[in-house]
């Protein structure tokens, strides 16, 4: 495996705010927030994080409201939850610091198989391989590996690897460069659907540099399209001064945790849809003079209207439910409101 590699990385990216200051606890945050999410955005958002969560104990602390409010931008809060679980998880279970060891790694809640790697590979310089969409590509290029990417590739890729199978006669390697330098190759010149083998700093050691490199790894079959559903939606905005009334949604429910305005399903192609309360004719709508606008979440392409009404008639008119509804500030970075309800005031100022 060619130094040419790691020296390319060093020169190139060893100024990403998570590799100028190393920490087992930055390590962790780092490689959750770029599961999914692209180098570029997270650059934005680490440094604050870390500025508001310096230490495990500190975010260990924090509620999930308030770690889904600093996760702001980087989506998939899921991720944000599974964190503070893993804080709250490693200072119960091992006093605060993070153990090195893999199967202890993955008893904690919210740590799973490529976390576990990535915080002994990276975290400690440790001999492990952190498979992620990158290594499992270029990998299975490098060594010509004709496997179907997905589960079976990343089993593939952890035997070859644990038999010795990768990077013989490198007795030397500082695993934490090279699962970084070779997530950075992946990232920039051996792309899922284009290559630059020309420049690639291992086009010599690359069983495929020659060939069609694109073919590999193999390509899931294709698996049916999934269908998706044309959902229509209320979003009722009752504005008292600046402020709107919104509920927090609870843990079954979409973004849960987040705040969102009343929304009611006023046509659905999916009755077994639960998420919003069904409308039935609260007051009397035109949808045509309605502003709206579109977002889409899972399998729905959703069609929002928005419906301006006075504090009056929603207490006259609506009946809450089980929710319990109070005033928000919308353009409070700290109220954690749901995209849908910000497109709402914007659709209705527009
Ligand atoms: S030589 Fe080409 S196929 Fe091989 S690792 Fe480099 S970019 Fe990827």
């Amino acid at each position: 495996m060619s130094q040419e590699l790691i020296n390319w990385s060093k020169k190139n990216y060893s100024d990403l705010p998570w590799r100028r200051k190393r920490s087992l606890y930055n390590t962790l945050v780092s490689e959750i927030m770029l599961q999914q999410t692209t180098v570029g955005t997270v650059i934005n958002h680490f440094d604050k994080f870390i500025n508001k969560y310096p230490t495990i104990e500190a975010l260990s602390k924090t509620s999930e409201e308030e770690i889904c409010i600093a996760w702001k931008g980087l989506g998939y809060y899921r991720r944000a939850r599974n964190l503070r679980k893993a804080a709250i998880g490693i200072v119960e279970d091992f006093q605060g610091k993070i153990p090195l060891d893999f199967e202890k790694l993955k008893t904690i809640p919210g740590i799973g198989e490529y976390t576990a790697s990535a915080l002994l590979a990276i975290g400690a310089n440790k001999k492990a391989l952190a498979i992620d969409a990158n290594l499992e590509r270029v990998l299975s290029r490098l060594y010509r590996i004709s496997v179907e990417k997905g589960p079976k590739l990343q089993k593939e890729l952890k035997t070859l690897f644990e038999q010795g199978k990768f990077f013989k006669g490198r007795s030397d390697l500082n695993w934490r460069n090279l699962n970084e330098s070779l997530m950075d190759l992946g990232r920039v010149y051996c792309q899922a659907n284009k290559v630059d083998c020309l420049a690639c700093p291992l086009s010599k050691d690359c069983a495929v540099a020659k060939e069609n490199p694109l073919i590999y790894p193999s390509k899931l079959k294709k698996v049916k399209k999934r269908e998706s559903n044309d959902l229509e939606l209320l979003r009722v905005l009752v504005k008292k001064d600046n402020l709107f009334l919104a509920y927090k949604k609870s843990e079954n429910e979409w973004l849960s945790g987040q705040k969102e305005f009343p929304t009611f399903i006023l046509k659905t192609s999916d009755k077994s849809l639960s998420q919003y309360p069904y409308w039935d004719g609260q007051v009397n709508l035109n949808l045509k003079s309605l502003k709206k606008f579109k977002t889409g979440i899972t399998k729905y392409k959703i069609t929002n209207y928005v419906l301006e009404i006075s504090e009056e008639k929603w207490k006259k008119s609506f009946s809450c439910g089980k929710r319990r509804f109070f005033f928000v500030n919308p353009d409070s970075k700290d109220e954690n409101l749901s995209t849908s309800s910000t497109k709402a005031v914007l659709a209705l100022n527009k």
